[in-house]
């Protein structure tokens, strides 16, 4: 069987057992709005034996993964963290069904597209989301119909203050939309070491109605589509909408897509009869938060280097040499048209430092 190569924390600790910490080092490069502040110090590890002798010289830590789901206001005066635990691995193969782990320092697209080569199904709507593996299940990353959560079967978690291994299982993380265990009762309290998938190889769920997936595929015949396939058209489609990092800052959605009662609803409903919304269960609807964005005129809404992205208007970019303070008073001043018009508050989804 291939494999890329094997996930063991073991055998990565003899490659790098102690890793050395810089002082003031530049995060421009790793946060994806491209915000130039430094970390008081900073190292990557490894492997857990690395990152446990990490926690042994300081424990005032942050963790970084690919900086894709963070704004930096300030320069962080702790120990910063880059995970960079890699490998993959088969752990059990049946005849429907696959077990893959995947160390959390790996590149999320990459472990997606290395499923799809191996012919592994599930996790195809989730191409191109930036970041890291280890990270993805913090705020059970979603796109086009798929989450995190549909294809997660358990992780490996490091606890920071005593030092022990921890697994968890699908149910333990207590996924719900945009969020997980570990933005709450356990906030800061777990590095994620490497998460195992649940994955197709026969007969595959296809997920095509989100989005315009179908369109982008007309041209196919529907009952032969592959995973690879979806892959690719989810690839196109991103690329046509979202704004690439390296060209342009930004940290894709900005704001979580606000979930409200039926009253809120039908109140919006008067004033806006076009108004887009999702039934997500037991009377409450979720509203794009783009669309109440847009409806505002507020795409291209720009003051200095900080803006909306001109084609999307739940991307907060940074044009060019933008502070984070810059860009965060910027995505308020949205909120806050948001909350005048429509009575609803817009939450981030990026983590604000
Ligand atoms: C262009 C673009 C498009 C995007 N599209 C989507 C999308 O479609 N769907 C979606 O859900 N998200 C999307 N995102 C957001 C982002 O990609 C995800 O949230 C991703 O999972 C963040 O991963 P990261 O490694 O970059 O996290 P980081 O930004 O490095 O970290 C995020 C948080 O997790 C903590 N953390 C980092 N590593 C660990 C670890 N190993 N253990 C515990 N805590 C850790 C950090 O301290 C921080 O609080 C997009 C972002 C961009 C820039």
């Amino acid at each position: 069987m291939y494999l890329r190569y094997k996930y063991s924390p073991t055998q990565s600790f003899k490659i790098l057992s102690t890793p050395t910490i810089i002082s003031n080092y530049s995060l421009k490069t790793l946060n994806t709005f491209g915000v130039d502040v430094a970390a008081r110090r900073f190292a990557a590890f490894r492997s857990v034996v690395g990152l446990s002798s990490l926690l042994d010289q300081d424990k005032d830590i942050f963790l970084l993964g690919g900086g894709s789901n963070l704004l930096l206001t300030k320069n962080i005066d702790k120990l910063v963290l880059k995970n960079e635990i890699f490998g993959i691995q088969i752990v059990e193969r049946s005849k429907h069904k696959v077990l893959v782990k995947c160390g959390g320092g790996e590149q999320w697209h990459d472990f997606v597209l290395w499923c799809v080569g191996m012919g592994f199904g599930g996790i195809e709507n989730l191409s191109l989301i930036p970041g890291c593996v280890g990270t993805a299940p913090i705020q059970n990353i979603g796109a086009y119909g798929v989450e995190l959560k549909d294809v997660m079967h358990s992780l490996d978690a490091f606890d920071i203050q005593n030092k022990v291994m921890r697994t968890f299982s699908n149910e333990d993380c207590k996924f719900a939309y945009r969020d997980s265990i570990f933005k709450n009762q356990y906030k800061d309290q777990f590095c994620i070491t490497s998460v195992t998938f649940e994955l197709t190889t026969v007969d595959h769920k296809l997920s095509l109605d989100y989005g315009n997936i179908k369109d982008m595929l007309s041209d196919k015949n529907i009952d032969k589509l592959t995973i690879k396939d979806i892959s690719e058209a989810v690839i196109s489609i991103r690329q046509s909408k979202l704004p690439d990092p390296d060209v342009i800052g930004n940290s894709g959605s900005f704001f979580k897509n606000p979930i409200v009662d039926d009253i809120t609803l039908e109140q919006i409903k008067k004033q806006y009869p076009d108004l887009r919304y999702f039934d997500h269960g037991e009377g409450s609807y979720k509203i794009p938060a783009a669309w109440l964005i847009d409806k505002l005129g507020l795409k291209g809404f720009r003051n200095g280097a900080a803006g909306i992205y001109d084609d999307h208007a739940l991307v907060l970019v940074n044009h060019g040499g933008a502070s984070g303070i810059e860009l965060y008073d910027h995505a308020m001043v949205v909120r806050d048209k948001v909350r005048d018009a429509y009575g609803v508050e817009l939450v981030p989804e990026v983590n604000v430092l």
